[in-house]
């Protein structure tokens, strides 16, 4: 195929509107795969993305078209459909000419489908509009086009109108892929130049890469080098996604395929990064920033004689995952652990779910927090702090407020598109979370979207639910970085009969503090079992105590009105409490069991 026959596009959309089975649909039509029902959402290979119905890891296909005598090669590189993903979507993006822009005409333009749009947008991609799912009855074909033509100053003649579903449609697609994309601009002669655009680990293999042949020519035995790491391969495999990686003798220019050339790790096969040929240089494409994990968590083993079981599962997870890290993390109340970093809550999810489900492992997640920055006055002259501004992970590391200078937060911009008649309820909301209204305007006669900063924090744990909630499912909402803003944050120490509790340590926004204190403090309360003496329980600012509450004195009174004279039942009892006491934490005379921990740990 050259480089005039090839044409490289994502569909891009909000989740649900259809995009997986319109790549099923493409796939079957084109005839990479058999029309059967057990091939459904052929490229969503992940158990959780089968289960969320979400896609997790872009997926490649290439598809052989005949349009018009000609035999084209299509190839669909596809994008991961949530917003803890948009960096994956954006990688993917680099490999493209084009994109489906895949909008369901009963739901309209959502959050995500405007967060997609500006991906594509920004790099001079060509758009192709596609209302899908025009068989609902409720489909609303001329206010979605509204929108559309509001939002993105796309016309009306240029919106195709299909239904993946049935599979109605699905050649306007295809024409409109092979008319209105260009094809890339490769030249098979020249010395090559690759992208690896996505690696994935094989259990057998070793790391494959996806990559996109800018120029010249690879074949199997090409000695090749990677411009990030300096080291040089040599190709063992290479060839196209049809769907599975099927070998060819060589990739040309323009094209999409795998690659797999010995590399251990898929930290070799780093992404965005160029391969060009051994010892013919080529200047190197300009790669991706690497995604910053944002929402931290840590996370433990039920059970600590799990430790290296969970340990080998983590590691195995990691090399399919390279946007997670990892710091090794312990708590005196949970034993030896990790601290992992994530992109969103979203893929805190799904990584947990697969260390569950991949690996049988029950661990214990603890609540996330995102990464505040302080700066510190003269941090020169204080050993520990290596420059002005540190970046705190744990909340049990936040400096003494008299040598902070200024602290600040995580923010994003986010995208909120709701019906109008939810305008009240979904204002209350982001202002209870902080929120700062930028703009707002109706994208039809009954939709609004707002664009508002929020704190990351006070997003991560239940917004998303929440605005579902109150708006009965119909805003949808996405959000990017927005980098730092300064915020008045406090560090609140809980303590048991006086002695401060470090690893339940809790950072918040100054007014977010009595709230919050009454949260745990109720929740200590409930988790605490009586024991012989009165608890005080206390949340304290500094030596300011914000919240008390006691737990009456217990064991005394239940014997004594019980088992009074039964001498024998009272020791059994007795043994029993021992017993019980193994498992639990000493602070000063108090005993806390792991499961106080966990509860108020526990997002
Ligand atoms: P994705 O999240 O964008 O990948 O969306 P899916 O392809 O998983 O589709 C989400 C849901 O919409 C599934 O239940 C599909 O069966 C359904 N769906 C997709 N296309 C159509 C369509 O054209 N018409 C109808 N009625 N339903 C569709
Ligand atoms: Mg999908």
């Amino acid at each position: 195929f050259s480089p005039d026959r090839i044409r490289n596009f994502s569909i891009i959309a909000h989740i649900d509107h259809g995009k997986s089975t319109l790549a099923d649909r493409l796939l079957e039509y084109t005839g990479t795969i058999s029309r059967s029902a057990d091939n459904k959402q052929v490229l969503d290979k992940l158990q959780v993305e089968r289960e969320r119905g979400i896609t997790v890891k872009a997926q490649t296909a290439s598809l052989i078209y005949q349009y018009q005598d000609t035999t084209y090669l299509l190839n669909l590189i596809d994008t991961p459909g949530h917003v803890d993903f948009s960096y994956e979507v954006s990688r993917s993006l680099s490999a493209c000419q084009g994109v489906v822009l895949l909008v369901d005409a009963n739901q309209g333009v959502q959050a995500q489908t405007v967060a997609n749009f500006y991906l594509a947008f920004e790099r001079d991609l060509v758009i192709i509009p596609v209302l899908n799912k025009i068989d609902l009855k409720g489909a609303r074909p001329d206010e979605v086009c509204q929108q559309m033509e509001s939002l993105f100053d796309i016309g009306k003649s240029d919106i195709l109108q299909i239904s993946a579903k049935l599979g109605t449609g699905i050649d306007l697609v295809l024409k409109a892929i092979i008319e209105r994309l260009p094809c890339p601009q490769a030249d098979r002669n020249a010395p090559l130049k690759a992208l690896i655009f996505d690696s994935w680990y094989d259990k057998w293999r070793g790391a494959i890469s996806s990559i996109a042949l800018i120029d010249g020519t690879i074949k199997k035995g090409t000695k090749i080098k990677s411009n990030y790491t300096g080291k040089v391969y040599e190709v063992q495999e290479t060839g196209i996604m049809y769907p599975n990686e099927q070998e060819t003798n060589t990739l040309y220019a323009g094209q999409v395929g795998y690659l797999i050339c010995g590399m251990k790790m898929t930290k070799e096969a780093q992404i965005g990064d160029t391969i060009y040929q051994d010892m013919v240089p080529v200047k190197s494409l300009p790669g991706f920033k690497p995604a910053k994990p944002m929402v931290f968590a840590g996370i433990y083993p039920v059970d600590q004689s799990e430790y290296s079981a969970l340990r080998s599962a983590i590691e195995k997870l990691l090399l399919n995952d390279s946007s997670v890290s990892v710091n090794i993390d312990s708590s005196a109340a949970l034993g030896q652990g990790w601290r992992l970093g994530f992109l969103g809550l979203l893929h805190m999810d799904v990584f947990s779910q697969r260390l569950e489900q991949e690996y049988d492992a029950s661990v214990i997640i603890t609540s996330p927090n995102v990464p505040y920055k302080v700066k510190i006055i003269g941090a020169k002259n204080i050993k520990q702090y290596k420059g002005e501004e540190i970046t705190i992970l744990n909340p049990s590391h936040f400096p003494d407020p008299s040598i902070i200078s200024e602290c600040s937060e995580p923010v994003v911009l986010s995208t909120i598109i709701t019906p109008d008649s939810y305008m009240g309820s979904v204002t209350s909301l982001f202002l209870s979370r902080r929120g700062q209204l930028k703009d707002q305007l109706y994208i039809d006669n009954k939709r609004i979207m707002f664009k508002v900063v929020f704190p990351l924090n006070e997003i991560i744990v239940d917004f998303f639910d929440e605005l579902k909630s109150i708006t009965s499912g119909y805003a949808s909402f996405d959000y990017e970085d927005y980098g730092y803003e300064s915020a008045n944050l406090v560090k609140v120490d809980f303590a048991l009969n006086g002695l401060i509790v470090d690893e339940l340590a809790m950072i918040c926004h100054s007014s977010k503090v009595l709230e919050n204190s009454k949260r745990v403090v109720a929740k200590l309360k409930e988790a605490i079992p009586r024991q012989l003496f009165e608890i005080a329980i206390q949340a304290k600012l500094s030596s300011k105590i914000l919240v008390r509450d006691t737990i009456k004195a217990y064991r005394k009174d239940v014997l004594a009105k019980c088992y009074g004279g039964d001498i024998t039942r009272k020791m059994k009892l007795l043994r029993q409490q021992a017993e019980g006491k193994k498992k639990m934490k000493r602070y000063g005379n108090v005993d806390v069991p792991k499961d106080a921990f966990i509860s108020v740990l526990k997002k």
